[in-house]
């Protein structure tokens, strides 16, 4: 596997493939890497001739300072995961390297509704800083396909639209959730639950579970107040439980089997707040 810290040498490698009619599949990602990221990396093997995977803990959308300064950092396990996974490249830059203006020079991107919601309103800025990063790493590298999780099912659609409003040649994949045996969604995050945070936080999947099957049994908020009652009862501090359209992330108040519909729960377990999906 290549390791490029440098833009330059990045494009440079990139670019005599790319003459050569070379398909380039990337794979954004924060490190920490677990087989979620793995799955990605594995889907971009299947569809492209290069897969680029980058590692870069990405300052501009953490709006909790402590959160940036305790996100996990395993590189040296990373690129033994990524070797074994067969990624071609690794993309591993230094934050001047992504923010040569510095932090605050930044960017407005005009992301919709999808950005405001559900993550946006607990979040604020969070969406635009992830909308800058991804916007520079794609005109670096510049790939015909860029693979992303379902686990950030929010973070999937503000990217559909920055791919739109930038105009990037890029197809976006979305890959399903990996989950741990106790149905536990795959996070770097998870590594930093203690014991018992770890034991009680796949209660966080049952409740999108029971919510899915009361579909046609009870209302939703009957559904959602049942399910907030019993996370506040495991000390799992939900910030909300939410049904919305798939597509537009618009609110339902009630199941409405006409659509896609997604279920989405952000809550903390201790200080780790954790998020989750289903798709009904
Ligand atoms: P992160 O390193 O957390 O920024 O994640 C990098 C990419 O991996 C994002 O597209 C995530 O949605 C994806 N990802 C994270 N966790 C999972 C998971 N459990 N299953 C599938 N994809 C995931």
């Amino acid at each position: 596997m290549y390791i490029f810290h440098k833009t330059k040498d990045l494009q440079t490698f990139l670019n005599k493939y790319r003459k050569l009619g070379k398909s380039i599949g990337y794979v954004p990602t924060m490190g920490a890497l677990h087989q979620g990221h793995i799955s990605l990396i594995t889907a971009s093997k299947r569809d492209n001739d290069i897969t680029v995977c980058s590692i870069f803990v990405n300052p501009t959308q953490f709006n909790n300072a402590e959160d940036l300064i305790k996100y996990p950092k395993t590189i040296d396990a990373d690129i033994l995961k990524l070797e074994l996974a067969q990624s071609n490249v690794l993309f591993l830059p230094e934050v001047t390297e992504m923010y040569p203006n510095g932090l605050d020079a930044v960017e407005h991107y005009e992301l919709g509704n999808v950005e405001k919601v559900l993550e946006g309103e607990f979040r604020p800025r969070h969406f635009q800083g992830v909308a800058q990063i991804v916007d520079r790493f794609l005109t670096i590298i510049q790939p015909n396909h860029l693979y992303m999780g379902q686990k950030d099912y929010q973070q999937c659609a503000v990217i559909a639209q920055l791919l739109d409003v930038k105009n990037h040649n890029t197809q976006l994949h979305i890959a399903s959730i990996i989950r741990e045996a106790d149905g536990l969604a795959m996070s770097s995050r998870n590594s930093r639950l203690s014991d018992t945070d770890r034991q009680r936080s796949n209660i966080i999947y049952q409740c999108l579970v029971s919510i899915q099957a009361q579909n046609g049994i009870k209302s939703f908020e009957q559904a959602r107040k049942e399910n907030w009652e019993l996370l506040e009862r495991k000390q799992i501090i939900p910030e909300y439980v939410s049904l919305r359209n798939a597509k537009t992330l618009e609110e339902l108040e009630d199941y409405d089997n006409t659509q896609e519909m997604v279920l989405l729960i952000a809550a903390y377990v201790g200080s780790i707040r954790l998020i989750d999906n289903l798709v009904i």
